[in-house]
């Protein structure tokens, strides 16, 4: 099915209208793109939405980025801020991928353009299989056609064709709004309803970065924040959960990087995922900036610095619509 945002780029593009449009309504402020991974995930057994762009479409759209706006890197975001016009983008990762290092990092630093990846520091200190990873494996893998509504699903879950990708998004859905305490319990539950075991540890060799790699991109240039330790949806989560995972994973990026940590984006990153608590543990451990998953771009002197917006950046974007959202974001994101 075309999207009304499918059609509407498309048009644009097409009729040159967008060119009218760009000239009479140019947006100020800055705005911050959102991307996870990088690279073809057709062969994979993973989560097939985290994959951002192809290597190819990524090229394109930091050159088109790199020709088109100021891009900015994080130690330039205040000042960014503060000016009443301007268009200033921001390139920023969630999760610390291993694709970020070995494809990402490569195109950035032949066009010059910097990056901040937000880091879990508990995949780079102990390599393993995130939930939604494990979610999409187990989806894929079982060959039971359907799954009864119980205490856990409060709906039933059909795998039966193309009904899978509903029944992982179901699934995913229950991961989101549990506590972030029943979460082992319900992937146990899962692993036996579903007759296929835990994911293997081995699915997560070579997904994620090493600290030697963020090392190595630091020194080309690139900057890094925190993303919590366990990736927890912090609002799940208690007062106390929060602060650890808020401080913790600071206190081991400044270990290994030996830079301070001034930025921070929250897992999931939608209003509800986060809350007072994690503003309260955020001031307290010295972060000053936090990146949200919502909104389109900040406008000048946004005021805001918990809440930061950020556009995603997600496979089905193809270049006419990428070209639509960062020439006209308050339509397109
Ligand atoms: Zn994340």
């Amino acid at each position: 099915m075309i999207s009304k945002r499918d059609l509407l780029a498309h048009s644009l593009d097409v009729t040159g209208i967008g060119r009218m449009l760009r000239a009479a309504r140019a947006w100020n402020g800055v705005l911050v793109l959102n991307y996870h991974r990088i690279g073809d995930p057709s062969d994979s057994w993973l989560d097939h939405n985290l994959w951002s762009a192809t290597a190819e479409d990524f090229e394109w759209q930091v050159a088109f980025i790199a020709r088109n706006f100021d891009v900015i890197g994080l130690a330039d975001l205040e000042h960014a801020l503060n000016q009443p016009r301007g268009q200033f983008v921001m390139l920023t990762f969630d999760d610390g991928y291993h694709d970020n290092f070995s494809t990402a990092f490569p195109i950035l630093k032949s066009h010059g353009v910097p990056a901040t990846f937000f880091i879990a520091t508990g995949f780079i200190d102990s390599p393993h299989v995130p939930v939604w990873d494990e979610l999409a494996w187990m989806s894929r893998t079982t060959e039971l056609p359907f799954l009864a509504e119980n205490d856990w699903l409060p709906s039933p879950v059909s795998f039966v064709g193309q009904n899978r990708a509903q029944g992982f998004r179901q699934l995913l859905t229950v991961y989101r709004t549990a506590g972030s305490e029943l979460i082992g319990e319900y992937l146990d539950f899962l692993a036996d309803a579903l007759g296929t075991g835990r994911c293997p540890a081995a699915m997560s060799d070579g997904q994620w970065m090493t600290w030697d790699m963020l090392r190595e991109m630091q020194a080309g240039g690139m900057t890094f924040g925190g993303h919590t330790v366990n990736h927890p949806i912090l609002a799940n989560s208690t007062a106390d959960q929060q602060d650890w995972e808020v401080g913790e994973c600071r206190r081991r990026l400044m270990e290994e990087l030996g830079q301070p940590i001034d930025a921070f984006s929250y897992p999931n990153g939608k209003p509800c995922d986060f809350n007072e608590f994690t503003r309260a543990a955020l001031k307290h451990h010295g972060y000053r900036w936090a990146f949200s998953f919502s909104g389109s771009y900040c406008p000048p002197n946004y005021a805001d610095h918990f809440a930061l917006c950020r556009t995603a950046i997600e496979t089905d974007i193809d270049l006419p619509q990428f070209r639509a959202v960062t020439t006209l974001p308050q339509v397109f994101s």
